[in-house]
């Protein structure tokens, strides 16, 4: 059975704020973790900067498996940029972007690595979910209509 986002459980974690280095706007970081009823899928963190649609929304998904017997390199960090015009787009080159999250996860997929890969159903299914179901996040998901 595939895993539509419509089944897919949020539970939302933390929230803290900041100052954008080229704006000075406040900038949000939430975080939260993707499941289904059995199975933990996936960790995310969303930032963004306040009244700066243009900046675009990071959201960043650490998939793969949880609990105790899991270890980094059982889990995969992939970072999606939201804008109001474009959607969701995979960054293309994380690694170093991303050093800072290697004791959460060891393998860093890029652009490439996801396009067409037996992994991107399910990819999408968990970026889909927290897209929609986030309940923080209205601000992002209103961008679109007032761009
Ligand atoms: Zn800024």
């Amino acid at each position: 059975m595939g895993k539509s986002w419509h089944n897919l459980l949020i539970e939302e974690d933390g929230r803290s704020t900041g100052l954008c280095d080229c704006c000075q706007n406040k900038t949000i970081s939430l975080s939260g973790f993707v499941s289904t009823d059995t199975e933990s899928l996936a960790a995310y963190f969303i930032a963004y900067t306040n009244g700066q649609p243009k900046h675009g929304a990071e959201f960043t998904f650490v998939v793969g498996k949880w609990g105790d017997e899991a270890m980094a390199k059982d889990r995969f960090v992939i970072v999606m940029h939201h804008f109001p015009e474009q959607g969701f787009m995979i960054d293309s080159d994380i690694a170093e972007k991303k050093s800072n999250m290697r004791d959460l996860a060891s393998n860093f997929l890029n652009r490439d690595d996801i396009i067409g890969s037996k992994f991107a159903d399910t990819l999408f299914s968990i970026v889909d979910a927290v897209y929609m179901k986030d309940s923080r996040i209205d601000v992002i998901r209103n961008w679109k209509a007032n761009a």
